[in-house]
């Protein structure tokens, strides 16, 4: 794709960590500009994950008069009913702290046997255009809870987390590429950017102008 005719989205997201993994999974798919430093944080009170990542990217959206970009994230433990899910970065309480979050999943599975440690991370991604228009993907990645945090790569719950479509190693374990081959943010990702390039009727709500598309 020439870069005239690439989508243009600006980030709704101001975690290094996911700015990153997101331009790495994209590439050249499609450009991000980074989310201006005058916009105020998005309060994410919304009952669910596609909620949370409609708020960023209209927010955001609103705040650039530009088509925005959001992702959110949860990790849900079967063993907990689905906890953290929707609280994932909070699940040990403000201010976020991702050791605490990972020590508290550790401590709340102990005891449970490792058939019974299944879990996955569930990531939509959301774009928000000017006219209201909206676009949503979902990825997921099923795996499993280590007993012990293991690896320094990745960020967050990577460190507990064995995706089953792997060799046994932690989501900290792999290199990114590794990473974003079976993640659930490089499956959203990628989901996104076939939906950017052809937009699917029931996908959108009013299709937006081509020159909005193309940024
Ligand atoms: P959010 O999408 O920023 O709300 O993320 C919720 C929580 O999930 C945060 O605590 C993140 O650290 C964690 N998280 C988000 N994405 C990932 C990931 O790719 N791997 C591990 N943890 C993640």
């Amino acid at each position: 794709m020439s870069a005239a005719s690439r989508p243009t989205l600006v980030m709704a997201s101001a975690n290094a960590h996911k700015v990153r993994e997101i331009a790495e999974i994209v590439g050249d798919r499609f450009t991000i500009l980074p989310r201006p430093d005058d916009v105020p944080d998005v309060v994410e009170d919304a009952p669910d994950l596609v909620g949370n990542a409609r708020l960023k990217a209209v927010a955001i959206c609103a705040a650039t008069g530009r088509a925005a970009v959001a992702d959110d994230t949860g990790l849900e433990v079967d063993a907990l009913d689905g906890a953290p899910g929707v609280h994932s970065a909070r699940f040990a309480g403000e201010p976020t702290d991702s050791a605490a979050n990972r020590r508290l999943v550790l401590e709340r599975l102990v005891g449970v046997a490792p058939v019974a440690r299944t879990a996955r991370f569930r990531t939509v991604a959301f774009v928000a255009f000017p006219d209201g228009a909206e676009l949503v993907a979902e990825g997921v990645v099923e795996g499993r809870i280590r007993e012990s945090a293991s690896g320094d790569s990745g960020f967050g719950y990577d460190p507990v987390f064995v995706p089953d479509d792997g060799d046994g190693r932690t989501l900290a374990e792999m290199t990114a590429t590794e990473k974003h081959a079976v993640s659930a943010r490089g499956r959203a990702f990628r989901r996104l950017a076939d939906l950017l390039a052809d937009p699917p009727a029931d996908s959108i709500a009013d299709p937006p102008p081509a020159a909005d598309r193309a940024g």
